[in-house]
């Protein structure tokens, strides 16, 4: 055994360190342990790697010793280790804050961890022999037992210290004297159960012929990337359930990661029932929970994991299978420290693991199009709804001919919603079905306009607009979520503000006023502001207890609402003008999400689009259904660009406080990667620097500067000279490093 070992340390710090092994600590050594290493002056998590070739004689005078191994067995399955390690690299992140991260919380610090037991929450609950009076000259005391009786007698503990700072070791005190007792109860973890849905004991011919492929993939063991295009409704989850059920039979173990709003009882219901047990990862977990379900999979217990995102780092035994659901979706790519984009890394997984991966989608991205087009992907097509149930009707509302002009009172716009979509809602309810309107704007007004001196109401920090929340009675930056009272007149010349730009909040308003007996309620993140409410909100609506829903793209994912016989998009144009190269796409995929989710059930489906752009390609071939020719095009007009997927791309970040001082540190960078491109031939190009579109967010000025090449590799000297020049950018200056970017603004 080697007298030394390469070491990742949970610090942002690039690089593997080199650290002497204590001879008590020889051959204990596993690949992914957790250690305790003395870093800089203070003791600092870190990672075992590998054993180190021996240093210099000058270096190992240096070189300090491992302290302590923090736990028997490696925290981290040798498989993992690996695929941090390619994020870290690709990602351009330090390697030892990346394992940390990856790690549940309970295991980032450097001590044992905890160990998460049975999943209890404990509950404080006064007993009659508590009297306050007593209690006069305990004044801590006094206030917890207050509360304590305030709020009916018993309450979670966790309540109690959130109302009163330090009331944990008042309520001991407390249970001391025989005035409180602290009961332990076990509670239900996770995600509610939804419906339990019964397995089809037949399935439909498509499913048939893509469980079949992918099975004999799954069964021929080895690298398996397929793409499951699949149109809304034909029963994609059923293949994946299928797949995951013949890997539990072949002894292997299946991931699956859905976007987060998908991650709803429903789904999680049909893989509870169908399969027992399964670990659950998703950002509504209490920490416990999380470290619970971890261990469970590390243990080997459970072979099933299903979560979001940072489920590709769950400790999936013997991985057979992983599955990408919804694998457009946005949320896949994480938007800070290490900005991995999960959906390729399930892949970089699958590949190192030897397993199959099905990236699942009605509208899969353009970059997995491009692989299963160059056949680097197999490609499982699915284009009829289960039970043949028909595709929804697609109908274009043009609203330049379609939107009532004359407006109802001064300072507002004309109502939004157009005489045929009023028409076709109030069909729909006498036929006591349900309606779904789309808009992908929060709030009442998103445009406050001064009718005088045409000043827009903006924000003092951010290079926005406020948008008004009616409900909240606020001007809000949608950027920095500042808030303030919305003013009565224009604030430079006191003329009357116009409200422009529509929202959710005005368009439930509108319903509201038109349709005064349904049941009605909006859906977006003021109005589902936690975990729990989104999901009582979707509860709700799938028992049909509401008969309009009004939201965001939180009613577009997955969702299967068989009472959905309506869909109005409330107006498509809103993303298409987004300065990103991306925005064509995802308005295609919202509006084509969106309108997947009418007509799941025996009545067949109506889907009104609202358009002041209905010639725009994104629209246009919305409104045909016609994924293959928009992507067709859409593929075109990239290569002419030169954008991904027919480039790779790197984004640098620069914001801090002063202007001037990010101006010069973003041309700074250019002019290093300007003297360190490869030869022309190589293709690397550099965009900018330039202002961020939105310029400045939080009071911080933000610059980008952009390398676009053919390949990944062709840009890596370039950006090894720009890592080298960042260390030496003043503090002041933040410079983040973000490969594959996903969004441009
Ligand atoms: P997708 O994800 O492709 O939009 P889902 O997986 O949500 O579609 O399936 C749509 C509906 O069809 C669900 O209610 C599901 O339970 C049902 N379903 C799926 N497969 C079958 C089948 N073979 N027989 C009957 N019903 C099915
Ligand atoms: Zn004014
Ligand atoms: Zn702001």
């Amino acid at each position: 055994m080697s007298p030394f070992a390469y070491v990742a340390v949970g610090r942002p710090v690039r690089g593997e360190f080199t650290y002497a092994v204590p001879e008590a600590l020889r051959g204990k050594l596993q690949p992914g342990q957790r250690i305790r290493v003395p870093f800089g002056r203070s003791i600092s998590l870190g990672f075992y790697l590998a054993p180190a070739p021996e240093p210099s004689p000058e270096v190992i005078k240096k070189l300090r010793p491992i302290e302590r191994i923090l736990d028997p067995e490696p925290a981290f399955p040798a498989d993992i280790v690996e695929l941090v390690r390619f994020a870290a690299q690709h990602y351009r992140y330090p390697l030892g804050e990346a394992l940390r991260a990856a790690l549940p919380p309970g295991l980032t610090k450097a001590d044992d961890g905890k160990q998460a037991k049975a999943d209890v929450t404990v509950f404080a609950r006064a007993l009659p022999a508590a009297k306050l009076e007593e209690l006069t000259r305990a004044p801590a005391q006094h206030a917890t037992l207050s509360y304590l009786l305030a709020v009916g007698g018993r309450v979670q503990v966790e309540e109690v210290v959130h109302a009163i700072p330090g009331a944990k070791e008042n309520l001991k005190k407390l249970a001391a004297r025989g005035f409180v007792a602290l009961e332990e109860e076990q509670v239900v973890k996770g995600v509610r159960e939804g419906l339990q849905q019964s397995r089809p004991d037949a399935l439909t011919p498509e499913q048939a012929i893509a469980v079949d492929t992918l099975t004999k993939s799954l069964d021929a063991g080895g690298f398996a990337p397929f793409l499951l295009h699949g149109v809304t409704g034909s029963g994609k989850t059923e293949v994946y359930l299928r797949l995951v059920e013949r890997a539990l039979e072949l002894g292997k173990g299946a991931l699956i990661l859905v976007p987060e709003i998908a991650l709803t009882p429903q789904l999680v219901g049909r893989f509870k029932s169908r399969f027992g047990q399964v670990a659950l990862f998703h950002s509504a977990m209490k920490d416990r929970e999380r470290l619970l379900h971890w261990q469970r999979l590390r243990k080997g217990e459970v072979k099933l994991a299903v979560g979001v995102r940072s489920a590709i780092w769950a400790p999936v035994p013997n991985l057979g299978v992983v599955v990408v659901d919804e694998e457009h979706d946005p949320s896949f790519k994480q938007e800070e420290k290490l900005r991995y984009q999960a959906r390729d890394l399930a892949v970089v997984r699958a590949k190192q693991a030897g397993a199959l991966v099905v990236l699942g989608s009605a509208t899969p991205s353009l970059e997995s199009w491009e692989n299963a087009r160059k056949g680097r992907y197999g490609l499982v097509t699915m284009t009829r709804r289960v039970d043949d149930r028909p595709m929804p009707t697609l109908e274009l509302v043009d609203l330049r001919l379609e939107r009532p002009r004359t407006a109802e009172s001064r300072g507002t716009e004309p109502p939004m919603l157009s005489p045929s979509l009023r028409t076709a809602i109030a069909q729909t309810l006498e036929r006591k079905q349900q309606v779904i309107l789309f808009l992908n704007r929060r709030g009442h007004s998103t445009f406050i306009v001064c009718e005088v001196c045409g000043q827009s109401v903006r924000c003092q920090d951010c290079d926005v607009c406020l948008t008004h929340h009616a409900s909240a009675r606020q001007m809000q930056c949608h950027y920095c979520g500042k808030a303030s009272p919305m003013p009565r007149a224009c604030p430079e010349c006191s003329g009357p503000l116009l409200e422009l730009g529509v929202g959710t909040e005005r368009i439930e308003a509108e319903v509201v006023d038109a349709f005064p007996h349904a049941r009605i309620a909006r859906l977006d993140r003021d109005a589902a502001s936690s975990a729990e409410k989104l999901t009582e909100m979707l509860a709700a609506f799938a028992r049909r207890e509401l008969d309009i829903l009004v939201g965001t793209q939180m009613v577009a994912k997955g969702h299967d609402f068989p009472g959905v016989t309506l869909v109005c998009v409330v107006m498509a144009d809103s993303a298409l003008t987004l300065p990103d190269f991306r925005a064509g796409e995802r308005t295609f995929h919202l509006l084509t999400q969106v309108a997947g989710r009418a007509g799941r059930g025996k009545d067949p489906g109506r889907v009104l689009v609202q358009s002041y752009n209905p010639e725009a390609a994104p629209i246009a071939r919305m409104l045909t259904n016609d994924y293959a020719r928009f992507s067709e095009e859409e593929l075109k007009r990239r290569q002419q660009l030169s954008w991904p997927p027919h480039s790779r791309m790197v984004a640098l970040r620069i914001e801090g406080e002063s202007a001037d001082l990010v101006t010069r540190v973003a041309r700074q960078l250019a002019r290093v990667a300007a003297q360190h491109l490869p030869p022309a031939s190589q293709g690397v190009r550099i965009l900018g620097p330039a202002p961020a579109p939105i310029a400045r967010i939080k009071g911080k000025t933000r610059w980008q500067l952009v390398l676009k090449a053919p390949t990944h590799a062709a840009m890596f000297r370039t950006i090894d000279a720009l890592e080298r020049a960042i260390e030496e950018v003043p503090n002041a200056v933040r410079v983040i490093i973000d490969v594959d970017p996903a969004a441009m603004l």
